[in-house]
């Protein structure tokens, strides 16, 4: 069984102690593939460093995150755009918009988000999108764009049946993760309607981990608990789950 993990941050220093270890053991138990969305200019180093040593397993992607999005945004912007001129990347990710946390870069966010959206297009590359608290706002930066062509996942999806038959008529994914695992999650009902050609799997490790490790340290070994929990979900194997978000993740990321 080969399962793939869409959405993990291992160059964190939540593993700084064992990061071989926790990739190798991943790789061991089937989850052969890795895709590593960036936060800002603090993390890029790190992150290229890991797909250098595992070059098989581990997928970078090059983007500003929207919670590092601050006074110095345009300098990293200016790098996002070097990077994706220079080096090899698989996405523009992670980017979107955040009004959980904070509010006060909303209209600076908007900007960055739709700033790397047309590097997205101007690279041919997919997006991978962060959304939190910011629906709306989201859809509205999206639809003031030429955005034909476009492709990518809504991380870490967690909305309605309705938002989700919204982006898959975009051409988008949905990233599902642990969220799925949690009790009383309305995620299980939305998904349970939702063709599987149309979802990734992820963990956004070392945040988010599934039950029975909720509040723990996440690893990309656990995208097979979200398998599962999928599986269970849809009345189907999990080998045939694993199967074909690996499909579709290859046909969105082209890795
Ligand atoms: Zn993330």
């Amino acid at each position: 069984m080969t399962l793939t993990d869409t959405h993990t941050h291992l160059y964190l220093d939540a593993f700084d102690d064992d990061r071989n270890e926790v990739v190798q053991n991943a790789i061991d138990k089937g989850i052969k593939y890795m895709l590593l969305p960036n936060i800002d200019s603090t993390s890029r180093k790190g992150m290229l460093k890991l797909c250098k040593q595992f070059p098989d397993n581990c997928f970078p992607m090059m983007g500003l995150h929207p919670t590092s999005v601050k006074e110095n945004y345009k300098e990293e912007l200016a790098l996002v755009e070097k990077e994706l001129e220079t080096g090899k990347y698989i996405a523009v990710g992670e980017i979107g918009m955040d009004l959980y946390w904070d509010k006060t870069f909303q209209k600076e966010q908007k900007e960055a988000f739709q700033q790397q959206i047309r590097l997205a297009l101007k690279h041919d590359l997919p997006i991978a999108i962060h959304q939190r608290d910011s629906y709306e706002e989201i859809m509205e930066a999206m639809e003031e764009m030429d955005t034909s062509g476009l492709t990518g996942v809504f991380h870490c999806f967690t909305g309605t049946r309705e938002q989700a038959g919204k982006i898959i008529g975009m051409g988008f994914f949905l990233g599902i993760g642990g969220v799925l695992t949690f009790k009383n999650s309305k995620l299980e009902q939305v998904i349970k309607g939702i063709d599987l050609k149309h979802i990734i799997l992820e963990t956004d490790s070392p945040f988010l981990a599934p039950v029975p490790y909720r509040g723990k340290r996440n690893e990309s070994t656990y995208v097979r608990l979200v398998a599962n929990k999928l599986a269970e979900v849809k009345e189907m194997d999990v080998e045939e789950v694993a199967e074909q978000t690996t499909i579709n993740a290859k046909k969105i990321f082209n890795f």
